[in-house]
């Protein structure tokens, strides 16, 4: 386990289209463990992990570079600035928080939050991101010259990892990517008997765009989603209604909104776990969705899933998730990866 390169990747802005830092990040970390890669016209990274093996089957897992953020749409005459969200964000989140403008430099701002004093109390409700002011207190002037429309902006939140938990925005999707760098490396490419494709992908939290280009760069049988998830294990929340939980191991995803995903390749990571002595959770929801809904359905499509590190706050400027369960993710994975080649379609 890296902390250092889990703050790096946590810290490391990458809104969509802006994932260029994240994927050096990627390049340096498993450029030598692969035989070849391309990054394609979106900006996916692709990686032929092992030579080619004529008749063994084909893999691809997948975890996207992006995280959710915002670009600046505007500046005003004394020099603040508006935002527009890029993924899904939830304005009551916004409000008051600290921010960094990706510039010329690196700018910390605040989302002006007007004081109670003088709020209008009658308004209820969350102000939308697109109408909140952003306020650096650097004078229009200086802001022209350092700021300009399209900068990627993040919440400036700094990743908090101890020995047992991890505190950081941007979990979604960067443990994923993390689960992904270290399975790579701790893999020696001649055991594999499958041919093993990763790809580090653009744009997923804007409706998995870059993913939807990869499948005709790979042709897989099998496609793996690694994300962080949703856990929603809080005291008062019905237990129908928490999906993982934090500390149970890696959640194989049955469903979601988009994707019923292949059940006899789920069975096969099942029993690999079950075999391993690895803890894992099944969730079945109606809600959310991953590039293995991509994978599954573009080129000639491909048996698929996802496999998630429980998050607790996606999509928030602090997310919480626990080591043990990453660990578990790469124990599953791996497992999953070196075996494929015995999977019999049931
Ligand atoms: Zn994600």
């Amino acid at each position: 386990m890296s902390n250092e390169l889990i703050k790096e990747l946590c810290n490391t802005p990458g809104v969509p289209g802006c994932e260029d830092e994240i994927s050096k990040i990627v390049i340096r970390e498993i450029e030598n463990s692969c035989t070849s890669y391309i990054k394609d016209s979106m900006g996916n990274l692709i990686f032929q992990v092992n030579k080619t093996i004529p008749n063994a089957p084909t893999i691809l897992v997948d975890a996207h570079m992006d995280e959710v953020g915002f670009i600046v749409s505007h500046i005003e005459e004394n020099g603040m600035l508006r935002v527009i969200p890029l993924g899904g964000i939830d304005p009551k989140l916004f409000y008051g928080q600290r921010l960094t403008i990706w510039g010329k430099t690196q700018i910390e701002a605040t989302v002006a939050a007007i004081p109670p004093h003088i709020s209008d109390k009658a308004a209820t409700g969350a102000t939308p991101v697109e109408d909140c002011l952003i306020d650096t207190g650097i004078s229009a002037k200086k802001t022209r010259a350092l700021i300009k429309i399209g900068d990627q902006v993040t919440f400036s939140t700094d990743c908090v990892i101890d020995n047992d938990r991890i505190l950081s925005k941007s979990l979604d999707d960067r443990i994923g990517l993390y689960v992904l760098l270290e399975t790579i490396k701790k893999i020696n490419k001649k055991s594999l008997k499958c041919n093993l494709y990763v790809s580090a992908s653009v744009q997923e939290e804007m409706g998995l765009r870059g993913a939807r280009i990869i499948n005709s760069n790979v042709n897989p049988d099998f496609s793996i989603a690694l994300e962080g998830t949703v856990s929603n294990d809080l005291p008062g929340i019905p237990t129908h209604k928490k999906l993982a939980h934090l500390g149970n191991g890696p959640e194989i995803r049955i469903s979601d909104k988009y994707l019923i995903a292949d059940r006899g390749f789920n069975n096969y990571l099942q029993d690999t776990a079950n075999k391993k002595k690895i803890n894992f959770q099944l969730t079945a929801k109606n809600a959310g969705g991953t590039n293995a809904t991509a994978f599954q359905v573009t080129g000639k499509g491909s048996k698929a899933t996802v496999l998630s590190v429980p998050v607790r706050y996606l999509h928030s400027p602090s997310s919480v998730c626990l080591l043990k369960d990453v660990t578990s993710t790469i124990k599953l994975l791996t497992a999953g990866i070196l075996n494929i080649h015995k999977f019999k379609d049931e």
